[in-house]
């Protein structure tokens, strides 16, 4: 962890500006000038190789470390995506694998979380249908779904996901995020210590793994629960057990026995068409903004262009928050009356 720190410490340093200079608010990002702008083409890759007094294999580490970020070898991440996640975490690495990969959500994990959410919603609800189109006019939103029928509101959230966006709202998203990788859950037959593993986008499909927990039922440990991460489009047949076994084998557990590996094929969804968001060099300055402004009456939430938490949980409750205030003034400045069904 220490060879880490003193990395990413030289590597978040450029032009005598360290990381707290450079993003002084990551939750904020365009506040104070924002000078992270300046470094935004650069990806991961073009800073490390411009890194002098460190050996390839401390270079090696820290890439593969940074490419789980964004399941995707540092090429592809933007350097300024590393700096927010860094920023974000108290400016430590350390601090970057107790935030994003330490807390879990207890007793039913996200499943609960969000039945939680729902026992609290009073409106209206429509499940399992599509938003085909959205149409509107100066005073009314239409939204029009995959049965035809026609949904009216003076405003409308979208929370549609960046990657899944790019045919609703062509011009700004084009390049979409970066994240094309796959996640798997493993079980393992026996039970181990906890263990954390990055490989090189050289020689392997996986981007990391992770021992998860080693069972909930009753006292007696009952094998190993853990998760491993490919790297884009690494692993992209999620039915191709033998390929997705032989290789985890190969690149992260050489003597794993895997009893069952569950997964779920984000990237060809056609709902999310990707892991969580990574953005690319040069997408923040171009895009952050432009993504969060409103098109007339429809206002877009996602945790795909949030300010601080950009893909991650916290980052939609962000996005969603701050556009449930702003339909709440703009309700009332239009008809300076409000019955909130929720
Ligand atoms: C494999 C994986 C692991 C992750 N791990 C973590 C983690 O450990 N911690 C963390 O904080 N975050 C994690 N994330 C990210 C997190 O899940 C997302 O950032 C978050 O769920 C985004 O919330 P959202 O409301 O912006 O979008 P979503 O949760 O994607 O909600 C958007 C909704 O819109 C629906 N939709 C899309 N298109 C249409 C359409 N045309 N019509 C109707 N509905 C549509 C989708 O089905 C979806 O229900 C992970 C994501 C993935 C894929």
């Amino acid at each position: 962890m220490n060879a880490l720190e003193q990395l990413a410490e030289a590597f978040f340093t450029i032009e005598l500006m360290t990381s707290r200079q450079l993003m002084p608010y990551p939750h904020d990002p365009f506040k104070g000038g924002a000078p992270w702008t300046k470094h935004d083409h650069l990806s991961v890759k073009d800073r490390l190789v411009s890194l002098s007094g460190f050996s390839d294999w401390e270079k090696g580490l820290f890439e593969s470390t940074i490419s789980t970020f964004g399941s995707a070898p540092g090429q592809e991440i933007a350097f300024t995506e590393a700096l927010r996640w860094y920023a974000l975490s108290g400016h430590s690495m350390a601090g970057v694998f107790e935030l994003a990969g330490l807390y879990k959500i207890g007793n039913g994990g996200m499943t609960s979380f969000a039945r939680a959410i729902l026992g609290e919603y009073k409106g209206d609800m429509v499940l399992e249908t599509t938003v085909k189109e959205v149409r509107q006019n100066s005073s009314v939103v239409e939204v029009i779904t995959n049965l035809g029928r026609s949904i009216k509101a003076k405003y409308v959230v979208s929370t549609v996901p960046l990657n899944s966006l790019s045919s609703i709202r062509q011009s700004a998203i084009a390049k979409g995020h970066i994240n094309k990788g796959t996640k798997v859950h493993f079980k393992l037959r026996d039970t181990e210590p906890g263990w954390f593993a990055t490989a090189d986008s050289r020689d392997s499909a996986y981007v990391f793994a992770f021992s998860d927990h080693n069972g909930t039922h009753g006292l007696n440990a009952s094998g190993t629960w853990c998760i491993g991460f490919g790297y884009n489009m690494g692993l992209k047949d999620p039915k191709n057990s033998k390929y997705i076994i032989d290789r985890f084998r190969a690149d992260i557990h050489p003597g794993a026995q895997i009893e069952a590996y569950a997964t779920h094929d984000w990237v060809n969804d056609p709902y999310s068409k990707g892991g969580w968001a990574c953005w690319g060099p040069g997408c923040a300055s171009a895009f952050l903004q432009e993504l969060q402004k409103p098109d007339g009456r429809v206002l877009f939430a996602s945790a795909d262009w949030a300010d601080g938490w950009r893909g991650f949980v916290d980052g939609a409750i962000e996005q969603g928050q701050q556009a449930a205030q702003n339909v709440v003034a703009l309700l009332q400045s239009e008809t300076g009356i409000l019955r909130p069904k929720l």
